[in-house]
């Protein structure tokens, strides 16, 4: 099917088309109950060879669309997503030495250490000594109960840090 183009040019020719005013508004308007997002290019074209492929290969229904399939493959990705948040705490601790306690932040995906220095704990990795895995550490029972046993002014801050 095509569009006569009118007399006034290319700049008419939405105008005069319904064919291609259709268009245009189907590539911009999801249909209800749908939403639509912007991907780069790159990611597109390679989700649509695998989508091509696994078409060829009679991997897929018969019916299944592209979107269909990114669909699918979305789901099948947030599915095993959640289990890993699930599995991998935001914090974690790796291990507690003498006088240090190596925490995994899996949200900044580094791993901390946390040295005990001049009676209180220190974060090498923030430099600090209130951030949040000197928190974590205060919250580790075998650690309050070393810091308990060693006084000082650790233990004066973590009572402070629980009222
Ligand atoms: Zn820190």
């Amino acid at each position: 099917m095509t569009c006569e183009r009118d007399d006034g040019g290319s700049k008419n020719l939405i105008k005069f088309c319904p064919l291609t005013v259709h268009v245009l508004k189907r590539s911009k308007m999801p249909k209800p109950g749908f939403k639509t997002i912007t991907v780069k290019e790159h990611i597109f074209s390679k989700y649509y060879e695998v989508y091509k492929k696994a078409k060829k290969e009679r991997r897929l229904k018969d019916n299944t669309s592209f979107s269909g399939f990114v669909t699918g493959m979305m789901q099948e990705t947030m599915a095993k997503y959640e289990v890993f948040a699930r599995q991998a705490p935001f914090l974690e601790k790796i291990a507690i030495e003498q006088e240090r306690v190596i925490i995994k932040d899996n949200k900044r995906d580094r791993i901390a250490e946390v040295m005990v220095r001049n009676g209180e704990l220190q974060c090498l990795l923030d430099d600090k000594t209130d951030c949040i895995h000197i928190g974590f550490v205060y919250s580790l029972p075998e650690i309050y109960m070393v810091l308990k046993k060693k006084g000082g002014r650790a233990i004066a801050k973590t009572k402070k840090m629980q009222t």
